[in-house]
């Protein structure tokens, strides 16, 4: 493991809302750290920050953290406070690695979750290992990680410890990092592990990837291709150029399916669940028994998931298929075309029981905005400074070609259009439609879905529905 921690920063705003939500289980992310010393050829973090040129920020956000998550669970309108209140995970982090090595200085994360482990406050916690490999800093941490409340992520990209140390020198070796597993599995908290980004020279042994896991406790594992932006890729290090090819997931989903069905099948094999990304599980006909590795059992008594998206997709799945689109063995069975209106959606959120208090809207901004080019303007003209939960939700639905995260992320859900005339068909309360059509399993839509442009038809202009 090589010296990396001179690598990091602070973040600013250490708690949001996780940036892929609503698409996701768990709808709150800290991430007390900005860039991470794991130093990852491929990291997402950091290449964001090169890309972005940002200042590095050497302030510890941990106590104004705190501060604010009392506040927010103090305050009515905040959907920080409610997800809290509620018991809804907090992802412990998506953008960095908390263990990351500069934490033995600064021990932001242990506050976190010694805060958390008051609080009881289940957490979704993801880690390369970082410092938790050292035995002692493994018995500092591991009191307040606990079964029944918190689950452990620990990404392993590849088997080969020399591989790692070239691709993700900060880190320890894989070999470590199963010990890891062991342990926190043996303390009887679920582990599930990353393969991710899956790059198949990297990991060409799948039968042994998963047995390797199986043998130390894992329950699942985790599968997503590597997948970067075009900005990302400028500032891609040279020891990664083989893979800039292979670097916008424009992957021909018809050409991987048959590696995605030895992966289900020998992970199925192995006792493990097989859990691809939302966007493949989807197309996949939600082969993962939950979302995207989160089962509420695993955070305890109170938890709750934000599951809603998913779940309904998954409704209409079954009824275009009268009943899982594939078999246990990924044999296809033949669906209907489905249309969906907000109405049913609606219906859905109110009879799974979704809640529908007045929010802040601004908070919602961030994930919102991670779309680049969503119009502010139309945001506050529509919703104002509070809306309702369900008003916000409709909003992501009716914009998805701004946000591509409520229900849009099924490849298979398209807008009902004319499409000879670029126009969207909206019902009678101007709420765009869309169509659940199967036939787009066929036609490889994974390029199409991660090209937002698909939806920028000429939407202020539609076909009013009678
Ligand atoms: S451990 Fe994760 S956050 Fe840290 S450098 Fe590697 S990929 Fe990035």
């Amino acid at each position: 493991m090589v010296e990396t921690s001179g690598c990091f920063d602070f973040n600013k705003k250490p708690l949001k809302i996780w940036s892929i939500w609503p698409s996701m289980p768990v709808p709150l992310e800290v991430s007390v750290y900005g860039r991470c010393g794991g130093g990852c050829l491929y990291c997402f973090a950091n290449l964001n920050r090169d890309a972005a040129g940002r200042r590095p920020n050497y302030i510890n956000p941990i106590e104004k953290l705190i501060e604010k998550m009392s506040r927010d669970m103090g305050n009515e309108y905040s959907p920080i406070g409610y997800f809290l209140r509620n018991k809804y995970p907090i992802c412990l982090s998506n953008t960095t690695d908390p263990f990351q090595p500069i934490e033995r200085k600064y021990r932001a994360s242990l506050d976190f979750l010694k805060w958390a482990a008051a609080m009881k406050h289940p957490l979704a916690i993801q880690t390369k290992g970082g410092i938790l490999a050292d035995p002692e800093e493994f018995e500092r941490y591991a009191p307040l990680i606990q079964k029944g409340k918190d689950t452990v992520y620990i990404t392993i990209t590849t088997l080969d410890d020399d591989l790692a140390g070239r691709i993700e020198p900060g880190s320890p070796p894989p070999s470590e990092r199963l010990k890891l597993a062991e342990k926190f599995a043996a303390k009887g908290t679920p582990v599930s592990v990353g393969l991710n980004p899956y790059v198949a020279a990297w990991t060409p042994d799948k039968a042994a990837y998963c047995e390797a896991l199986a043998n130390v406790g894992v329950k699942g594992v985790w599968f997503e291709y590597l997948h970067l932006s075009k900005k990302q890729v400028r500032v891609l290090p040279e020891a990664l150029a083989p893979y800039k090819a292979h670097a916008n997931l424009a992957e021909d989903f018809l050409a991987v399916f048959p590696e995605l069905k030895e992966w289900y099948l020998t992970a199925r094999e192995h006792g493990l669940i097989f859990y691809p990304d939302m966007y493949i599980d989807a197309w996949m006909g939600y082969v993962s028994p939950f979302a995207d590795c989160h089962s509420v059992d695993d955070y305890g008594p109170g938890a709750r998931l934000f599951t809603y998206p998913g779940d309904f997709t998954r409704l209409v799945q079954d009824v275009s298929h009268d009943g899982p689109a594939f078999t246990g063995d990924l044999e296809y069975r033949p669906g209907r075309k489905v249309l969906i209106r907000w109405s049913n959606i609606e219906a859905f959120l109110r009879l799974s029981g979704l809640e529908n208090p007045l929010f802040d809207t601004s908070d919602f901004w961030l994930p919102y905005n991670l779309k680049l080019k969503a119009d502010r303007h139309a945001w506050t003209h529509v919703l104002g400074k509070r809306a309702r939960f369900y008003d916000i939700l409709r909003y992501f639905w009716n914009n998805p070609d701004e946000n591509a995260q409520f229900c849009w992320d099924n490849p298979l859900l398209q807008v009902l259009e004319d499409a000879a005339r670029g126009i969207w068909i909206v019902d009678n309360d101007k709420n765009v439609q869309a169509v659940y059509n199967p036939d787009v399993r066929f036609k490889s839509p994974i390029p199409e879905a991660y090209d937002y442009n698909r939806y920028k038809k000429r939407k202020h202009e539609f076909i009013h529905l009678e």
